[in-house]
């Protein structure tokens, strides 16, 4: 892993000055940079370059999440301008989200009112059901990978756990263990294969309960006992959400992943549709 490009003002393929880091994940960094032919600010998901040697693991999945991204273009999810190879690195160029992570949100004021819930949560449905048509499954939903831009709104980011109907042939089950602890469905957990489709559902659902709760509906000191609560669907909801909340968030959090309710039965809750306009461009 390199710093050096974090150090001097560094300017890639001539056009893109780099700036100060956004955000680290497990896989790359982040960083603010300014598109000198534009004027416009972008960010670069920094990669090392797995032809540069050194990491052990191939290009494959690079390859795959530039592939997923190269697919979708929403205004809920971060788009994919352009790729840049270097000897050392390999850059995507990616639509800046410049309000940061909505998991800052919820951490300042510690939750949010059910009306800002239902507002990111619908943006947050509309990204997962296009992708869904699109033949993408994220697999990584949880609030550091939703990002908002410089209007507010929501854009769904890192699609490194990303994966393509596609690639299964006919079966769209998968059986890779992947996304995080607190946001994983039960089903993962049985690693018995499962439908993508219904693990994206899941830590929507996980999203929300953390948006409106303020804290996580699965949690415990130990991890034996969180995924024993994942398991069973097993969680409080707090005497503050309203009985149509409670209501959706039992039909998401749902143990049995044929019973779960999917993307069309979430846009037809009454919790969802509350106060909503036909030209709602979210529905
Ligand atoms: P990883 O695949 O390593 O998890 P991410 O794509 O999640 O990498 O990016 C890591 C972090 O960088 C994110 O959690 C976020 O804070 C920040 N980040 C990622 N993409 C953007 C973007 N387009 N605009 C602003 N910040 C971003
Ligand atoms: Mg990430």
């Amino acid at each position: 892993d390199d710093n050096t490009t974090a150090v001097s003002p560094k300017v890639l393929l001539g056009r893109y000055e780099l700036g100060g880091l956004l955000g680290r994940g497990a896989s790359a960094k982040v960083y603010l940079a300014r598109d000198l032919l534009t004027g416009r600010d972008v960010a670069i998901k920094s990669f090392p370059n797995p032809r540069a040697g050194g990491t052990g693991t191939g290009p494959a999945p690079i390859e795959r999440e530039a592939a997923i991204l190269r697919r979708l273009r929403h205004r809920h999810v971060v788009r994919l301008h352009e790729i840049l190879g270097t000897r050392s690195r390999v850059h995507f160029v990616l639509d800046l989200a410049a309000g940061g992570e909505l998991f800052s949100l919820v951490d300042a004021s510690g939750r949010m009112t059910e009306d800002l819930a239902r507002h990111y949560f619908r943006q947050l449905v509309s990204a997962v059901r296009y992708c869904h048509s699109r033949g993408v499954f994220h697999r990584d939903i949880k609030p550091e990978n939703l990002l908002l831009d410089a209007a507010g709104d929501l854009k769904v980011a890192d699609f490194g756990l990303g994966a393509l109907a596609a690639d299964a042939g006919t079966s769209p089950l998968r059986h890779t263990m992947c996304g995080t602890p607190a946001y994983v469905s039960p089903e993962i957990l049985s690693k018995q294969g499962y439908d993508p489709a219904k693990v994206d559902i899941w830590s929507c659902g996980v999203v929300l309960f953390v948006l409106a709760a303020g804290y996580l509906p699965f949690n415990d000191g130990s991890l034996i006992n969180m995924y024993r609560k994942i398991y069973a669907g097993r969680f409080r909801c707090p005497n503050w959400f309203s009985p149509e909340l409670r209501h959706l968030l039992r039909c998401i959090l749902d143990p049995n992943p044929a019973t779960r309710i999917g993307t069309d039965g979430i846009v037809d809750h009454p919790w969802f549709r509350h106060g909503a306009t036909g030209d709602d461009a979210e529905l």
